[in-house]
């Protein structure tokens, strides 16, 4: 059985307008904002308007519309803050081994410094 989405998720509640964001860019089915806690100069966050919650879910029930236009907000948005050229990293973190804190879907943009490689815990 699938898994419930959490209507209550602070980016539902921005995608609702109940709480503001700092929109770095917005189209017919993503929002891209910065991230409130940034871990590097560049941190913005991708999401999709639909209730997903994480890759899988989106990967196996989202439009190709609604994939098309993620994926390519995604890439403008790298492009746009300026990181395409010097590098950066996408991460989505899924489900607890993942260690994902919000259950709606969203890609990570790091960038404008050099990262840490990959993953850190053990
Ligand atoms: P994750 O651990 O992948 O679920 O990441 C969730 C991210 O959402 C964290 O980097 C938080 O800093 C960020 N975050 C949580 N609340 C907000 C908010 N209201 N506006 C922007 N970013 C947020």
């Amino acid at each position: 059985m699938p898994e419930s989405y959490d209507d209550e998720n602070v980016f539902a509640r921005i995608l609702r307008g109940e709480i503001p964001n700092d929109t770095a860019a917005e189209t017919e089915h993503s929002l891209a904002f910065r991230d409130i806690r940034p871990q590097a100069p560049t941190h913005v966050l991708v999401i999709p308007k639909g209730a997903y919650r994480d890759f899988t879910d989106f990967a196996e029930n989202a439009s190709e519309a609604e994939i098309v236009d993620f994926i390519r907000t995604a890439g403008r948005v790298a492009r746009e803050a300026g990181v395409a050229e010097e590098g950066f990293r996408v991460i989505s973190n899924a489900g607890t081994n993942g260690v994902q804190e919000v259950p709606h879907l969203h890609l990570h943009i790091l960038g404008g410094r050099r990262l840490g490689r990959m993953l850190p815990e053990r």
